[in-house]
């Protein structure tokens, strides 16, 4: 399997290289040249796999660089009981008939970031040792992200975190998380400013190509394909636990920011998995939910981005949305970036209402889409917890409040579960007037010592930090 820019780049990569790599040489996202198709056979014969054997099989479709005995034991290591909670990996819920939560938020941070990037820090570490590389991860994060990738690499040989989160603004349990961590590795740095500050910070530092070179700074963002490859899986193993055949299909409803994770439900589909929709569910920050309604593509200011109860989708911009764009283009490379590199940039915007593409968008790729504001997710919490017993965070409501919405008889609707909800507490007392269940390992993580360097919001200080950190 070879992979491509979403920008029409002449270059053709394998796996292993775009693996630490981000953006395409020409600013495009990497995709791979076409998508492996799954046949009644294959699916028949995965559907009685435990997840890491069904990891092992979907990622050696899109991988032939790591020797297949490596990789199964890197997918062994990575999805096991002890780590995610249960035999199943993601369990999935009944709610009622025909309506189902997947779970994907029961790894060390408890949002289903981990899925994917518990698998890439094995990954990391795997390739790095292979080549004699070392990598400083530079990042920037209001939450789960930045959890979720520090308690990948921790204790990972080759690999430092250096996280950047704007000083007082997560939310404790997210902060606790984090901070908590004493590893060598893993850096936390609170900054002085708010998260574009932070943000602008870690865009200044992989500018300066001088200083990314000599002190190999990298990134682990959404746009990575390991990761979106990885979040494939999980569309499969839901599939299995809620069909007892493959003439069956199901639905899909993602709760929304960056693309990533609805991506990999479109990846999916086009694999052959029976998916009928794929249902994009937004908050406020409904720039996806306005492009599936009106085929207007349109980038948010920072007045115009809304800070909300469900946090992790709060976007201006979905940064993985081009992949589907591509596609629904037929994979042209040049119109894809006459619209995110030209328009975009002078008028940031675009509009497909016209293109007989767009129009085609629901039919042929499945997605529909829908908003929830802060009343729905408040009365959708309370509403799944009185009738049935579950209490769901903020998220994953906006996911259920869209979900019925767009529900067909006979098809059964899995609604992703992207958090856990002790990690939004407010909001659930704000619903429920009660705390949200805490799970026992996570008793006491708010009284921990903690481990986090203080620094202004100042990319001179910042680098002295990475410098002197580096060894
Ligand atoms: C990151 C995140 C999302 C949004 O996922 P995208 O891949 O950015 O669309 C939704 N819910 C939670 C809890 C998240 O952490």
């Amino acid at each position: 399997m070879r992979y491509l820019s979403t920008r029409g780049h002449a270059d053709r990569k394998q796996f292993c290289e775009i693996l630490l790599e981000g953006l395409a040489p020409d600013g495009g996202l990497y995709l791979p040249e076409h998508y492996p198709q799954v046949d009644a056979a294959m699916l028949t014969k995965w559907r009685g796999l435990s997840y890491a054997d069904l990891a092992f099989e979907v990622l050696s479709l899109y991988i032939d660089d790591i020797p297949a005995a490596d990789l199964k034991a890197i997918c062994a290591k990575t999805y096991t009981e002890e780590v995610f909670g249960s035999r199943e990996i993601v369990p999935l819920k009944k709610l009622e008939d025909g309506l189902y939560l997947e779970a994907l938020s029961n790894g060390p941070t408890l949002a289903f970031k981990d899925m994917a990037m518990q698998l890439l820090g094995n990954l990391f570490e795997y390739e790095l040792a292979r080549r004699g590389e070392e990598l400083n991860i530079l990042g920037a994060t209001s939450g789960d992200t930045g959890s979720a990738a520090e308690y990948a690499m921790r204790g990972k040989h080759g690999v430092r975190v250096f996280m950047l989160s704007p000083q007082g603004r997560m939310s404790p349990f997210q902060q606790a998380q984090m901070f908590s961590l004493q590893d060598e590795n893993i850096h936390n740095i609170a900054v002085e400013g708010v998260f574009d500050d932070c943000q602008d910070i870690v865009k200044a530092v992989s500018n300066d190509l001088d200083f990314k070179r000599q002190y190999k700074i990298g990134t682990v963002n959404s746009i990575n394909w390991a990761r979106l490859m990885a979040q494939v899986v999980y569309y499969f193993a839901g599939y299995f636990q809620a069909t007892t055949s493959n003439a069956e299909k199901v639905s899909f409803t993602v709760p929304s920011g960056n693309f990533g994770n609805v991506c990999a439900g479109h990846v999916a589909r086009s694999m052959g998995l029976p998916i009928a929709k794929l249902v994009v569910a937004t908050n406020e920050n409904d720039v996806l939910d306005e492009f599936f309604r009106t085929g207007v593509y349109r980038v948010r200011g920072s007045a115009d981005t809304h800070e909300t109860s469900s946090p992790s989708m709060d976007i201006s911009k979905a940064s993985n949305f081009e992949r589907f764009v591509f596609d629904l283009l037929g994979r042209d490379g040049q119109k894809t970036k006459a619209l995110f590199h030209d328009q975009l940039a002078s008028q940031g915007r675009f509009d497909l209402s016209a293109d007989a593409a767009f129009a085609s968008a629901a039919q042929r790729y499945g997605f529909v889409s829908g908003k929830s504001v802060h009343a729905d997710r408040l009365a959708t919490i309370r509403d799944t917890w009185q009738r049935f017993a579950a209490m769901i965070d903020t998220h994953t409501a906006d996911g259920v409040k869209v979900a019925r919405e767009q529900l067909e008889a006979g098809v059964p609707m899995i609604v992703l579960e992207t958090a856990l909800p002790i990690k939004f507490a407010a909001t659930i007392e704000e619903a429920l007037g009660q705390s949200p269940t805490r799970p026992a390992k996570f008793e006491g993580l708010e009284a921990l010592p903690k481990r986090v360097k203080l620094l202004p919001a100042d990319v001179a200080l910042i680098k002295r930090y990475i410098a002197e950190n580096v060894h």
